[in-house]
């Protein structure tokens, strides 16, 4: 059986079997080297010269995410931000983007204020309405559709196959943010996205040790080539200590992502009955407006991203949050621990999350702690 046959979960595992030829290792060495010596050709050995461009640790970490994508190749960067950026910093002057109108708050900043500077035009339509998508994109100018998938805070989901059939329509690439489901759960190139871009600090990392960033390719073409371009010359790379811990926590990827999914769900459906609660936000809750779509393109779960609208008001939400003792009030998501986060307080100034909303990274703690500890958390707005 070849590694490429192994079923995802062994390749991660086995972070595609690969042993250290030098010393037997079954862990990839670190490699700490800035620099490589040239063979008396004068020629690069392996095609490394210089660590901005290349390093074979984050290597290692590159060919497992592009197997477990099924995509052509891939490549780390020093955070998600930096992933992301490389992409629209690949694009020319002129070039239209479409993006959701609900994402990642960073990234939907970032690209208001870079498409300004860039000569780049940005709409911002929801992205899992189909015509308001065929509306938004321009054929022959439209170069980018972008899409988060499920989105952050309310869990929006897109349907990835429709989407890159309206940009591939109008001549344009799909690029999909896929950090909250990770390839355990969806696989974007499979439904024809051709890039994948995660903030690998998230699930791929796991244990929030990490800053990291990827993307993966469907085809290694001239856009791919004009991305490495920005990583080796804008700098933005990852750090040999970082990529070991990247690559060990995928490793372990599916038993997180599993976990989590199955500790969401459980919760979701405990919570959709509480009395503090007005609402909850979660693929997996048929009343969802994403549920269907999420039931055909997530395979195995729904993911471990919930959000809650409470009984009560900003500073309530908040109080709710500083009561929890397991899930902990702390921004980000995808690690083993769980977090909460009163989204609207730490997107700030223009935010348009709800004031009664949390947001909930469910880690891979037994549900019922995490059940009896929120449950204990929202009995003071009962009071
Ligand atoms: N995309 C999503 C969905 C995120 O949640 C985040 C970070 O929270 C990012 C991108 C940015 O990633 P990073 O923080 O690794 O730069």
């Amino acid at each position: 059986m070849k590694n490429e046959d192994w079923k995802p979960a062994t390749r991660a595992a086995q972070a595609l079997g690969a042993i250290d030829s030098a010393t037997g290792g079954v862990v990839p060495s670190v490699h700490v080297a800035t620099t490589y010596v040239r063979n008396v050709d004068y020629e690069s050995i392996d095609g490394r010269t210089y660590s901005r461009a290349d390093n074979p640790t984050y290597q290692s970490a590159e060919a497992l995410l592009a197997s477990l994508e099924g995509g052509a190749a891939a490549m780390c960067f020093g955070s998600g931000m930096a992933a992301a950026a490389a992409v629209i910093q690949s694009l020319k002057p002129g070039d239209h983007v479409v993006a959701p109108d609900a994402m990642y708050y960073g990234l939907a900043k970032r690209l208001r204020e870079f498409a300004v500077g860039w000569g780049i035009s940005v709409d911002f339509v929801p992205t899992e309405d189909w015509d308001a998508l065929a509306a938004a994109v321009r054929p022959g100018q439209t170069k980018l559709v972008w899409v988060e998938t499920p989105c952050n805070p309310v869990w929006t989901v897109t349907d990835i196959a429709t989407a890159a059939e309206i940009a591939h329509g109008a001549g344009a690439r799909l690029a999909v943010d896929s950090t909250v489901a990770t390839p355990v759960l969806t696989r974007p190139i499979e439904l024809g996205a051709d890039i994948v871009m995660h903030s690998a600090t998230k699930y791929l990392n796991g244990h929030s040790d990490a800053i990291a960033g990827m993307l993966v390719t469907a085809k290694d073409d001239e856009f791919w080539e004009r991305v490495g371009q920005q990583r080796a010359y804008g700098g933005a790379v990852l750090g040999p200590f970082e990529a070991f811990l990247l690559l060990r926590g995928m490793r372990t990827l599916y038993l997180r992502v599993n976990a989590a999914s199955r500790g969401a769900q459980r919760i979701a459906e405990h919570l959709a009955g509480h009395e503090a609660v007005t609402r909850v936000l979660y693929p997996g809750l048929p009343d969802h407006p994403g549920h269907d779509i999420a039931k055909r393109q997530m395979t195995g779960g729904f993911g471990g991203m919930l959000s809650i609208l409470i009984r009560g008001d900003a500073a309530m939400a908040r109080g709710v949050a500083t009561s929890c003792r397991l899930f902990k009030p702390a921004t980000s998501l995808g690690g083993v621990e769980s977090l909460i986060e009163h989204r609207a307080t730490v997107e700030g100034e223009g935010t348009r999350t709800p004031d009664d909303l949390l947001r909930l990274s469910v880690g891979i703690e037994d549900p019922d702690d995490l059940i009896a500890d929120l449950d204990a958390a929202l009995a003071r707005l009962q009071n």
